[in-house]
């Protein structure tokens, strides 16, 4: 069983361990929790080295995803071509793979999901100018960007003795 992997009788270079699961193993709650997309399809070769249990292969796993900005549903896989998982033993006899790969499947999800990172399928998330990322922003103007820090100084001059030919207002 997956949950009750014998570790004192796996061979020096480990055993592989295969198939899928079609029960909902993930069992995340909440309205806008991830949705996992059964089965979780897993290739992984289980040993022990030393102190260390080292978990390795691949592991498909798809999950719907709430975006955070447009609140679509979108699909995500959270797989890995390149799983490795390296745990200590601290004694252990026995390992649950299950739990193994619920925990580092959870863990590649993304913690802020948007819609247009996707990577089942290609999508424009139609809030994403609504909260542009700070490198999107484009300064008002050059006289903005090369302001000296006594920019408060010379603000209250121009409120003083306005000049509308040399700098536009910024509400205007
Ligand atoms: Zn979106």
């Amino acid at each position: 069983m997956l949950h009750n992997i014998q570790l004192n009788d796996l061979p020096a270079d480990g055993r592989l361990f295969e198939g899928e699961i079609r029960i909902d193993c993930f069992a995340v709650e909440g309205p806008g929790a991830p949705r996992f997309k059964p089965p979780l399809n897993f290739s992984l070769n289980v040993r022990v080295d030393g102190p260390d249990i080292i978990v390795d292969g691949s592991i498909s796993a798809l999950f719907d995803l709430q975006c955070a900005r447009c609140a679509a549903w979108f699909p995500y896989d959270a797989g890995q071509d390149e799983f490795e998982a390296i745990e200590p033993r601290d004694g252990a006899s026995t390992l649950d793979l299950t739990a193994l790969m619920r925990e580092h499947t959870l863990l590649a999800l993304p913690g802020y999901p948007r819609c247009e990172e996707s990577n089942v399928e290609s999508r424009v998330c139609p809030e994403a100018d609504r909260f542009a990322p700070d490198s999107d922003y484009t300064p008002l103007s050059d006289d903005e960007t090369l302001t000296p820090p006594q920019r408060d100084v010379w603000g209250a001059l121009d409120r003083i003795n306005p000049d509308p030919g040399s700098q536009d207002p910024p509400n205007s």
